[in-house]
C-alpha cells in the first residue's frame, strides 16, 4: 500500500477501508468469499504485462512461454479437481465463460450438421455466403434455462443480457407447494419447446439439482446440456455434490466462476467434453479479449488449494452451517423459500415481516450484516424491490466460524427484521429500533472478531 500511495494515496486509503470493511462485518453474500493470500499474491504480477491470444502452444504473440505454462497448469489442476475431459481456464468472468459456452455450443451444432452438408468442416474456413447461412440456422435457436424468479441467472437467456436477444427463450420454474424444480414439468416444457441448449444452474436456488435427471431430459429432445455451477462450484470440488448432484459426468458443458464458493480470484472457467473442446478453445478471439495470464496464475492457485483435503472439510462446513442458519431462522419463524437449503445458501421471504427484500437489505446493514435482496418466486415486488434476502455461508465459514455461530447469526437476523417496520407505503424507507441495531452490530463485531 505504501508503494500505491507514493502515486496515489487515496487509492491506497480506500483499499486499506476496503480490508477493513470486510473484515468488520458478518459477510453473508452468498457470491462472495476471501480468497486465500496466496491466490491475490499470484494476481499481482509481472504476468499481467503480458499479451496471449491463443491457446498454449499456439500464440498469436512471442514469448509466451511462461503463460503457457500458467495456462496449462490451471487446466491441468481443473480437469484433475473436477475430472472433467477438459478445461478452459481463460474467461474472464462467469458471463464471459456463459458467452463462450453459447457461441461454442452454436458453432459445434452448426459445423456438425448444417455445415457438413454444405461440405464446410470448420467454421475457419466459412465464407461471407456460409455466415449467412449460419446466423438463418442460428435465428431458430432456442434456450431453456430456469426463470429469474426461481433463481436462474441473467445470463440464462434474459432480456437484460445478450443471451436474451441470441436464443428464443423459455424458462422452467418450481413448484408453488414446494419451491423444488419440478422434472416432470420441466421435462413437458422441453418436449414441446425442442432447446438446443438445456441450462441447469443458479444464482438463489436454496437446494441440489439432479443432473442425471437434466441429462434424461436434454437427451429426450436432442438438446446439450449446459450446466452453469458458479455457485456450487466450491460444493463440487469439495465432493459435497456427488453423483447425481455431480454436474461434471453428466453435462456436456460446464461453466463456471473461480471467486464464489471456490474461493479463487475473480474469474470465469469452461470445462467440457473431448468433443466440445475444439470449440471451447476458440473463446479467445471468438468472444474474450487477450487472457488475463496473472488471473490464470491465481485461478492455479486456488484450484490447487481446492485439491487438498482442507478444502472437502470446508465444502461440508458451508453446508452443515448454511443446514444449521436455517434451522435457527425456521425455529424463529422465517419463511425459507423450499422450508430449507442443502447447499451454500437460504433464501428468506421477508414478506413474513412486513418488509421488502430492499428494507430487509437495508436495516441488516445497518446492523454490519451484509446480505443481499432477492427475488422469491412469483415476486409481488418484481426484481428492483423484492420480497426476498438471500444469505450464503461461504465465506463465514472460510474465517472459520462453525454452526452454533450460524445458528447465532439466525438470531441476529430475526432479532433485525421483527424489529423493523416499513415506513408507510414506501418499498424502501423503514425503520429499525435503533437499541436492537446497536445491540446486533455490537454482537457482529465481536463474532468477526473472534474469527479475523
Ligand atoms: N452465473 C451465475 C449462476 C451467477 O450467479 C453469476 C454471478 O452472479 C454469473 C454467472 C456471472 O458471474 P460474473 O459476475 O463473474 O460475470
Amino acid at each position: 500500500l505504501d508503494v500505491i500511495a507514493q502515486v496515489e494515496p487515496r487509492v491506497a486509503a480506500v483499499i486499506g477501508q476496503e480490508l477493513a470493511d470486510q473484515r468488520s462485518s458478518l459477510k453473508l453474500i452468498a457470491s462472495e468469499n476471501y480468497a486465500s493470500p496466496a491466490v491475490l499474491l499470484a494476481m499481482g504480477n509481472w504476468f499481467s504485462d503480458k499479451y496471449a491470444e491463443g491457446t498454449p502452444g499456439r500464440r498469436f504473440y512471442a514469448a509466451c512461454q511462461n503463460v503457457d505454462t500458467v495456462e496449462r497448469l490451471a487446466a491441468e489442476h481443473a480437469r484433475e479437481l473436477f475430472g472433467a475431459d477438459h478445461a478452459y481456464v481463460q474467461p474472464h468472468s462467469g458471463i464471459d465463460a456463459n458467452l463462450v459456452a453459447f457461441w461454442s455450443i452454436l458453432a459445434h451444432r452448426v459445423e456438425s450438421p448444417a455445415l457438413a452438408e454444405a461440405g464446410v468442416k470448420n467454421v475457419d474456413a466459412l465464407t461471407d455466403a456460409d455466415w449467412a447461412q449460419l446466423r438463418r440456422a442460428l435465428g431458430d435457436q432456442r434456450m431453456l434455462g430456469m426463470s429469474l424468479d426461481a433463481g436462474g441467472h441473467l445470463t440464462h437467456g434474459f432480456r437484460p443480457n445478450i443471451s436474451g436477444k441470441m436464443f428464443e427463450q423459455s424458462s422452467y420454474g418450481t413448484d408453488p407447494a414446494t419451491g423444488l424444480i419440478d422434472y416432470a414439468a420441466l421435462r413437458a416444457r422441453a418436449r414441446e419447446f425442442r432447446p438446443l441448449i438445456l441450462l441447469a444452474g443458479y444464482s438463489a436456488y436454496p437446494r441440489r439439482v439432479d443432473f442425471a435427471a437434466m441429462r434424461e431430459i436434454a437427451d429426450e429432445v436432442g438438446a446439450t446440456l449446459l450446466v452453469d455451477m458458479a455457485h456450487f462450484a466450491g460444493l463440487v470440488a469439495g465432493k459435497v455434490l456427488t453423483g447425481d448432484f455431480d454436474p461434471v459426468p453428466h453435462a456436456d458443458v460446464v461453466t463456471t466462476t473461480t471467486h464464489k464458493s471456490l474461493r479463487g480470484p475473480r474469474g470465469g472457467m469452461v470445462l467440457c467434453t473431448e468433443e466440445y473442446a475444439p470449440s471451447v478453445d476458440r473463446g479467445c478471439p471468438m468472444v474474450l479479449g487477450g487472457p488475463l495470464p496473472q488471473v490464470m496464475a491465481a485461478k492455479a492457485v486456488a484450484l490447487a488449494e481446492a485439491r487438498r483435503p482442507e478444502f472437502a472439510t470446508y465444502a461440508e462446513q458451508v453446508v452443515a452451517n448454511a443446514r444449521a442458519l436455517a434451522d435457527q431462522l425456521l425455529r424463529r419463524g422465517a419463511r425459507l423459500v423450499t422450508g430449507g437449503t442443502d447447499n451454500h445458501l437460504v433464501l428468506v421471504d421477508v414478506g413474513g415481516f412486513g418488509l421488502t427484500g430492499r428494507q430487509a437489505e437495508a436495516a441488516l446493514l445497518d446492523a454490519g450484516l451484509v446480505t443481499n435482496r432477492n427475488t422469491v418466486p412469483a415476486d409481488p415486488n418484481g426484481p428492483w424491490y423484492t420480497s426476498g434476502i438471500r444469505l450464503g455461508t461461504p465465506a463465514l465459514t472460510t474465517r472459520g466460524l462453525g454452526e452454533a455461530d450460524l445458528a447465532e447469526v439466525g438470531d441476529l437476523i430475526v432479532d433485525v427484521l421483527a424489529s423493523t417496520q416499513s415506513d408507510g407505503d414506501s418499498k424502501v424507507r423503514y425503520r429499525l429500533e435503533p437499541a436492537v441495531a446497536e445491540r446486533v452490530r455490537a454482537r457482529a463485531t465481536e463474532l468477526v472478531d473472534a474469527h479475523p
